[in-house]
């Protein structure tokens, strides 16, 4: 077995010099919701055998973070509606306890925080993230399609009761919820979230309502929002492709997303990881690599960081988005319950 010591002195750094600290992995393609940006309502979930056990996941991750991943992001599909998903949050704050981990984090949709949230912050969670695109209840229901308001209204409180600090995703879709951002940058604001707006990005058939139809440049918005309030710039950085503000009404951040209209691929230090164990480098290209095999074929870890290593060495510089007027097409087939965002 290769000693640790070495390992470290090789952290995972790709073609681009992009050191890999971040790795989102994907509990579960499953979902109590069927947002309508997010998944068609007929959608097809992959058979049981394919989806990694909860120990497996344990151990993949537990690999990524002995080769110097920093920061883990369970998300899905909706991670907290994966049977016994606590076992692998209490296993994994292991890493927390050891130091090899500097943050454990959640990306939810929040209607099951309730039931959730004093466990995740005793696991050693502090923040956590929770899509809430309205605050209207009808709408909440037609974007959701499944979801009810006032079960995630109920999650929030419980999370902001157990002492985790919250930031609020909202995907920005055009004639939906547009009328509503100044609310939300208020409701924010006293409740004491972070907020990051996203544009729609044009990931798998969903069926139905067209990406064109949904798609509200954020810039618009911020020149909106700024009619009321003061935006300052903030240094703040995840490494990723949000762009922070501070709102100074509020005191709060408020993040833009914008991968079709801002290149945010330089600085990036992540990677994604599936509930089937397929990494993907970029979240805008296909390529991939299977590490479930790896994973399988030996108890023996040396496989499994070998092609972990391969894959990271095969990252692309960047990705490459456009909603494909003249085919309407997605630019990439898959679903973003597939990789979580
Ligand atoms: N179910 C969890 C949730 O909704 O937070 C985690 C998974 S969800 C795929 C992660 C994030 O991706 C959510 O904030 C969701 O709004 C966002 N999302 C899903 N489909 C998207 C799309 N086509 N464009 C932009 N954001 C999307
Ligand atoms: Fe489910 Fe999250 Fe996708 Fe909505 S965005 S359907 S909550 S995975």
């Amino acid at each position: 077995m290769t000693p640790i010591a070495t390992i470290a002195d090789r952290p995972l750094t790709d073609p681009f010099a992009r050191q890999i600290t971040y790795l989102r992995v994907s509990v579960t393609d499953r979902c109590d919701f069927r947002c309508l940006y997010c998944m068609a309502e007929d959608m097809t979930f992959l058979p049981k055998a394919e989806v990694l056990s909860l120990e497996e996941l344990d151990r993949l991750c537990s690999a990524f973070v002995r080769l110097g991943v920093r920061k883990l992001r369970l998300t899905g599909g909706e991670p907290l509606v994966r049977r016994n998903v606590m076992s692998l949050v209490r296993s994994l704050s292991r890493h927390l306890g050891s130091g090899a981990l500097d943050e454990l984090t959640v990306t939810t949709n929040g209607s099951q925080l309730q039931r959730h949230a004093a466990e995740l912050a005793a696991c050693g969670v502090r923040r956590i993230n929770v899509s809430v695109d309205t605050l209207d209840p009808a709408k909440f229901a037609e974007i959701t399609r499944w979801g009810r308001l006032p079960q995630v209204l109920d999650g929030l409180a419980a999370a902001k009761a157990a002492g985790l600090q919250i930031k609020i995703n909202a995907v920005a879709l055009k004639g939906v919820n547009e009328d509503e951002i100044d609310r939300m940058v208020e409701w924010c604001g006293t409740e004491g979230f972070d907020l990051v707006l996203i544009e729609v990005m044009p990931m798998g058939e969903i069926g139905g309502e067209a990406r064109l139809d949904q798609y509200l440049p954020l810039s618009m918005v911020r020149a909106r929002l700024m009619r009321r309030w003061t935006l300052d710039e903030s240094d703040h950085t995840t490494g990723g492709p949000a762009r922070y503000f501070t709102v100074r009404e509020t005191g709060r951040r408020l993040g833009f997303i914008t991968p079709l209209t801002h290149n945010f691929c330089e600085s990036c230090n992540r990677v994604r990881l599936t509930c089937t164990g397929t990494l993907y480098m970029c979240l805008g290209q296909e390529d991939a690599a299977d590490l479930r095999a790896p994973l399988r074929a030996s108890s023996d870890d040396r496989a499994l960081d070998a092609a972990i290593r391969a894959a990271i060495a095969r990252k692309p510089r960047g990705h490459d988005f456009v909603i494909d007027r003249r085919r309407q097409r997605s630019a990439v087939s898959r679903h973003m319950s597939v990789t979580g965002g």
